[in-house]
């Protein structure tokens, strides 16, 4: 007999998972009043905290943080014990939630969904689930969790252990009992090190399995922190409110004290209190320059390692516990209760992978390549595949077959964080693409629920039932984050947030590093502009403003923030005295940029006078002689000197390998149009003349600049083509003034806001040139006649009023015949390049104008450039 087919039931949504994340959103889907169907394989409420219950398990957030906040009764009548709580103390919390919402009718425990199929016709989610239902919904939500799915065990021989084995993500609800048992622990990330003490209490023997050592600060657990509860009593709508517009989801006070430049008394001092402090926030805080500096985060780490040496009695032990491999924060770092001063009991032992990896487990214990060891129970600490891996398991097959698996093939894509193109209707809780990991979660699912709550509502209320981002807006939102982490230490370790940890797993960078604030506020941006790079449709409507929500690059974008605060005076608004101090003070507080070989001032005689020089000399071997880049400084010819270019001289000697003279010419107003452009020819002829003196190889010279110091390196080429030499091999134009049109497009786009405004640009023609001599090449060298010119690297930047004249000189050039590379400065400003050492995206494009040098000179002796 056929069995009859059964007829799927229909909810308005499906939520996967019952932890933190899962039971707030069925709250949020309820109270807006839609029908909700929810699963967790687990046998009740709590995601991690149902399943991580290994002795030690605790959270890594202080309590006074890590809860919801949208009850405020539920605030107000629930108090936690500790400062970092127990995992039992968590899931009575959010049993507690669940038991006050009712939210368990709603939700189906034991049960997964097996598979979720995206029906084109129906525009709904075609979802069947472990017991053999087909359900319908029209949104499909997983809240799914971050670090829920186990890594599979590649060790060889893992399945030939004849006693117990234990994972601390599937810890038996019996718990367990090692009283005089021989232990083996493997893994020493978070997992490890909460249990490794715990686990030691009861075993005969302990031996820890450290594949790489890890950095971990006391707990100094106890009652909640004193100050948190302080401030949470005298304002906790204020509290919150800070919480939810921090770094990462918990006050904190960000330091401006940078690593390199404090004193050793400030350093000891700040890490002292950071280490009695016992919060994540607190040593990632140490100093502002210590997740992206490598000398500042040494500073901490190497702080951190002389108190494991303090702590751990034998010295070859203390010095396996030593992390040395990885820059400080960029594995996760872990908070410990007497962790190190565990290895000091006579029955612990380390075992140190890099020395004796692990050859197989064996039926009786462990055989790494220099000894077999026997055991009672392996005790498996070795993490998750992170971020993705619940998703991709889950089977999800969106638009035209795809599944979400093959989609992410080479890594995950998102927009926000929270969809994915191709998935109508499928909302991610805290997926790669959002802070979540390295947020307090608590914050950040709350946000994310929020939204999606949010986005439900306002597409009811305006006649939407489909949701999806554009590739436009996904593809824009996976560069921002990996440009987050880019500038940071982060990507360098093989950590799980690199999906490092799981063989074969691509390696991508998975949250968003740029903050929970920042982040916050794209979000909010894109709802504000329409649903920004999302597409609607409901019946008889359709809705799409596509963009791109974050197009510059972060640290510009500090930078920007940074000096709105300022409250600087407009430059056009100022005398040229008076705009010439502000720039002098501003470039005083600045990193110098590289060393170089030599730096040494000069002056170069030419017919209006003496021009003062600066000669940059690359280091190392060989010693000389090098090609000559003779460099002017920007400034629209009325500011800057030899001082205001300095570390982008040295970085473009350093990366370049040529001997770079910055010149400084006559300014404007005191000395007008033409008097710069001639300064400039008469510097190159005497360079050139000069070359075997200034240790340079004759005949091997290119001209360079930037801004207005670029128009008059444009132009300095031109004379010298039409004055039969000297011979120049390259020109190096960095975001250019190369005509006096002010009405294109990048200035329409860029002409306010980005440090070099449209008023700026016409103070610096005002001060330089008479309208009527504006358009001649002397001024304006797109004009001129632009064959015969030699090769060209031209730089423009995207929010540069000048971008498009550098394009337009870059086509006009290649028109006539002059070979002519254009780099493009993604998601920089005018400035950006310039801005050694602060504005650190700016590091690549400067490696390939570097780079760009060197083609200039094929014939020179090849030297390492700079990293
Ligand atoms: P983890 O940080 O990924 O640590 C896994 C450990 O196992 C690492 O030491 C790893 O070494 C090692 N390992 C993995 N595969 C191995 C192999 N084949 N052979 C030998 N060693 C191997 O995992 P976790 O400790 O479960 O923590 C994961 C994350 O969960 C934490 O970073 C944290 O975000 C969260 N967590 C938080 C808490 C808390 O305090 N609230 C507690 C637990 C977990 P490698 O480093 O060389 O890969």
């Amino acid at each position: 007999m056929n069995k009859p087919p059964s007829v799927p039931e229909h909810f308005d949504a499906v939520v996967v998972g019952a932890g933190f994340a899962g039971l707030y959103m069925l709250y949020r889907l309820r109270e807006l009043g839609l029908s909700v169907r929810a699963f967790d394989s687990a046998g009740d409420v709590g995601g991690t905290w149902y399943w991580n219950r290994y002795p030690g398990a605790r959270c890594d957030i202080p309590t006074t943080d890590y809860a919801y906040t949208f009850d405020p009764d539920l605030e107000k009548e629930w108090t936690w014990s500790e400062k970092y709580a127990t995992q039992p103390e968590i899931l009575d919390y959010l049993r507690l939630v669940a038991d006050r919402h009712s939210l368990r009718s709603d939700i189906e425990f034991s049960a997964a969904v097996t598979s979720a199929r995206w029906d084109e016709q129906e525009e709904r989610w075609a979802i069947t689930t472990s017991s053999g239902q087909e359900i319908r919904c029209r949104y499909y939500i997983m809240a799914t969790g971050c670090l829920s799915m186990p890594k599979s065990s590649e060790i060889e021989g893992a399945g030939r252990f004849g006693g117990q084995v234990y994972f601390t993500s599937r810890w038996p609800h019996e718990g367990a009992d090692f009283t005089g048992q021989r232990v083996a622990v493997i893994g020493t990330g978070s997992s490890g090190i909460q249990s490794i003490p715990l686990i030691a209490r009861q075993a005969s023997q302990l031996t820890v399995f450290q594949r790489t050592a890890n950095f971990s600060i006391p707990a100094h657990n106890g009652p909640p922190s004193a100050d948190r509860l302080k401030r949470l009593d005298e304002d906790r709508d204020e509290y919150r409110h800070a919480a939810r517009w921090s770094r990462g989801g918990i006050p904190t006070d960000l330091t401006d004290v940078f690593g390199m430049t404090a004193s050793e008394a400030v350093r000891r001092e700040r890490f002292e209190a950071a280490w009695a402090q016992g919060e994540l926030f607190g040593i990632l805080n140490v100093f502002a320059d210590q997740g992206f500096n490598p000398a500042s985060n040494d500073i901490v780490a190497t702080m951190i390692r002389e108190k494991i040496r303090s702590t751990v009695k034998d010295p070859g032990t203390a010095e396996a516990l030593s992390p040395k491999d990885h820059y400080f924060g960029t594995k996760r770092p872990c908070l410990d209760s007497g962790y190190f001063e565990t290895f000091n009991l006579p029955h612990v032992r380390l075992v140190d992978l890099r020395t004796q990896p692990i050859v197989s487990i064996t039926e009786e214990g462990i055989e790494t390549a220099d000894e077999s060891f026997g055991f009672d129970a392996i005790v498996y600490a070795t993490g998750f595949d992170a971020m993705t891996g619940a998703l991709v398991a889950a089977d999800i097959t969106g638009r035209d077959g795809w599944s979400l698996k093959e989609k992410w093939a080479a890594g995950p894509s998102t927009y926000l964080g929270l969809m994915t193109t191709g998935f109508p209707n499928l909302f991610m809780l805290t997926a790669p693409g959002s802070p979540s990991v390295l947020s307090n979660m608590a914050v950040s699912i709350e946000q994310h629920v929020d939204w999606v709550a949010g986005c439900l509502k306002d597409m009811r209320e305006a006649g939407f039932e489909t949701i999806e981002p554009t590739a436009l807006a996904e593809s824009g939102w996976d560069q921002h984050v990996q440009d987050c982490a880019a500038i940071t230490l982060y990507p360098t370790a093989s950590s799980w947030y690199m999906g490092a940890n799981v063989p074969g797993k691509p390696r991508v960078f998975l949250p968003y590093i740029g903050g929970v604030d920042a982040y916050r506020k794209a979000c909010d941006d894109v709802v504000e502009q329409d649903y920004l790079g999302f597409r609607m449709t409901g019946p008889g409507r359709a809705r799409c403003h596509d963009g791109v929500v974050r197009r510059m690059q972060p640290d510009v974008a500090l930078v920007l923030e940074l000096l709105a605060t300022l409250g600087l005076p407009p430059m056009d608004t100022l005398s040229a005295a008076d705009a010439r101090a502000l720039m002098a003070a501003t470039a005083a507080t600045r990193p110098p940029g590289p060393e170089v070989g030599e730096v040494m001032d000069g002056v170069i005689p030419v017919p209006a006078g003496d021009l003062p020089y600066r000669l940059y000399r690359p280091a190392g071997l060989p010693e000389g002689p090098h090609p000559l880049v003779v460099y002017f400084h920007g400034g629209g010819w009325v500011l800057g000197n030899l001082d205001s270019d300095d570390p982008l001289c040295r970085d473009l000697c350093a990366r370049s390998g040529a001997v770079v003279v910055s010149v400084n010419y006559r300014h404007a107003p005191e000395d007008r149009y033409p008097a710069a452009a001639l300064d400039a020819f008469a510097a190159v002829q005497w360079v050139d003349a000069n070359a075997i003196e200034l240790g340079g190889i004759p005949g091997q010279l290119a001209v360079a600049g930037w801004s207005a110091g670029a128009n008059i390196a444009a132009v300095a080429c031109q004379l010298a083509r039409d004055a039969g030499g000297p011979h120049i091999s390259g020109q190096l134009l960095i975001c250019p003034v190369v005509d006096s049109d002010l009405t294109r497009p990048s200035y329409q786009d860029n002409g306010d806001g980005y440090i070099l405004t449209t008023a700026l640009m016409r103070w610096f023609w005002d001060h330089y040139a008479d309208p009527a001599d504006r358009g001649d090449p002397l001024a304006a060298p797109l004009r001129g006649n632009l064959e015969g010119l030699p090769p060209t690297c031209i730089v423009t930047a995207d929010f540069d009023p000048l971008r498009d004249e550098g394009v337009a000189y870059a086509r006009a050039l290649e028109a006539a015949g002059v070979p002519a590379r254009l780099t493009r400065a993604r998601g920089h400003i005018h400035t950006s390049l310039t801005m050694v050492d602060v504005v650190i995206s700016g590091a690549p494009v400067r490696a390939e104008i570097g780079e760009a040098l060197r083609t200039f000179f094929p014939n020179a002796v090849p030297q390492e450039p700079v990293s």
